[in-house]
This record gives C-alpha cells, sequence and structure tokens, in this order.
C-alpha cells in the first residue's frame, strides 16, 4: 500500500532519516519501535505529509504523494497530544473537519454517533473536551480521523499518557477498528511490550536505519543483532 524508496532527512547536521526504506501492505498494523530520538516521529510526518524527505519517495497506492499536503491524503495522524478544541463539543470537534466538505447534517450526525460507538463513547456529543478524561479524549481525536474515512491512520505514541488499564482497552479498540474498517495502522511507540501485543510487522529502528522488520514471534526469538536483543530483553 505505501512504498517508502529511500528517503532522507536532516535536520541541520543532523542526520534523522539515513535512506530509509520499507513497504507497509494494505490493513497491517506496522509499529516503529525504537529508542527516543531514533527517527520513527519523523518517519510518520513524512507519511502523513508533515515533513518532506530531502531524498527518496513515498508512493501511495502507486502514486507519488512526497509532496502532497496532509489533508489531499488518505493517510491521518492521530498526534501524541490529542489538540481537541476545548471551546467546541465533542460532536462539534468531530465535525470538524469534516464540515469543510461540505456534508448534509444528517450525514454529519449519523457518522459521529458512529464514530463514538466505535470508540465506546456513546451518547457523548453535548460533552466539552474539559470533562473527559485524558483517555476519553484521546478516543475523542481518533474518533476525528475515522470519521474522515481515512485508509492509513497513523499514531504516534497515541497511549503513552494513559493508564495500564485504559491503555489495554484502547490496544483491544485499535486492534478491533483495524479488523473491522480494514485501516491500515502505522504505529509509533518505544514500548516493547506495546509492539509485541498488538503489531502486525515490527519496525526496530535505531539512528534513521532499520534495525529489522518482522513479525512480533521474529523480532522476540530471534533478534538479528545486538540492539535489537537488548532493546527487546529491556522489557523484561
Ligand atoms: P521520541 O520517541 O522521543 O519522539 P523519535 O524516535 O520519534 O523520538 P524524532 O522525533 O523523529 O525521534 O527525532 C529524531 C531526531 O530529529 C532528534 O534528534 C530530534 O531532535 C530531531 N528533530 C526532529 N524534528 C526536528 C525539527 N523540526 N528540527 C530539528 N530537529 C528535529
Amino acid at each position: 500500500l505505501i512504498d517508502i524508496q529511500g528517503v532522507s532527512k536532516s535536520f541541520g547536521d543532523n542526520l534523522v532519516i539515513d535512506d530509509l526504506t520499507l513497504y507497509i501492505r494494505e490493513n497491517e498494523f506496522l509499529t516503529l519501535l525504537g529508542p527516543s530520538g531514533c527517527g520513527k516521529t519523523t518517519l510518520l510526518r513524512m507519511l502523513g505529509g508533515f515533513e518532506t524527505p530531502d531524498q527518496g519517495k513515498v508512493i501511495f497506492e502507486g502514486k507519488n504523494i512526497t509532496d502532497i499536503a496532509p489533508n489531499k491524503r488518505q493517510i491521518n495522524t492521530v498526534f501524541q497530544k490529542y489538540a481537541l478544541f476545548t471551546h467546541m463539543t465533542i460532536a462539534e470537534n468531530i465535525a470538524f473537519g469534516m464540515k469543510i466538505k461540505k456534508h448534509t447534517k444528517s450525514y454529519i450526525e449519523e457518522k459521529i454517533r458512529y464514530a463514538l460507538k466505535l470508540v465506546n463513547l456513546e451518547g457523548f456529543e453535548e460533552r466539552m473536551p474539559d470533562s473527559l478524561s485524558g483517555g476519553q479524549q484521546q478516543r475523542v481525536a481518533i474518533a476525528r480521523a475515522i470519521v474522515n474515512e481515512p485508509k492509513v491512520l497513523l499514531l504516534d505514541e497515541p497511549l503513552g499518557a494513559l493508564d495500564l488499564k485504559l491503555r489495554q482497552d484502547m490496544q483491544y479498540e485499535l486492534i478491533r477498528m483495524k479488523n473491522e474498517l480494514g485501516i491500515t495502522f502505522v504505529y509509533v511507540t518505544h514500548d516493547q511490550e506495546e509492539a509485541l501485543t498488538m503489531s502486525d510487522t515490527i519496525v526496530v529502528m535505531n539512528q534513521g536505519y532499520i534495525q529489522q522488520i518482522g513479525t512480533p514471534e521474529d523480532i522476540y526469538n530471534e533478534p538479528q543483532n545486538a540492539f535489537v536483543a537488548d532493546f527487546i530483553g529491556e522489557s523484561n
């Protein structure tokens, strides 16, 4: 579905992504895993269109989207901080992205109901963001992305701020969405356990390079080098 071909990105002298090539299959849950500063977020931002590579291409469904603006891609991003509009209700927040596309009112209402049900927040339409917990706000951010029917959802450490129980619930819900909606997920985390539980494919990164690509079983049982072994081992 997404073909990342030899992308590089520097900030000043700092080479953050170095000639990276990666193929992302349709409807897979792919996790970018690696220590802080290894370039996961930068790679995700290039997929979302928020950062342009210095070299290389991003091909989506056979089309070169390297220079296409974020809102023109069928790839939606949910950022680490959920950034809801505090003066708007939950329904208004979710509708915000759709209204500019001039949908009818009943279509929008139906979509909001559907999206809230999907993230287990039925009936939250008229609530204000401040009255929701961090986890609930994060769910609204995901609902807001879902109503745009993206083919790909990019999630940057979305569950980092949540306590263990909420995190497990959300992990389960994301997998359910992947299965029910056929969405492709690209997920950024530095949490080995989270990556091992949720992913179809794990991409272990360090210093702008891919160290290993594989299933959770591959990565766990057959780490290809000392870095992967050490990094995965840290969770035990
Ligand atoms: P974390 O898990 O801490 O978010 P990460 O693996 O996602 O880390 P990136 O956020 O991609 O890593 O950052 C990789 C490197 O690029 C870091 O050294 C960071 O300081 C640098 N960097 C990222 N964005 C910028 C920017 N806009 N300007 C300058 N340097 C940047």
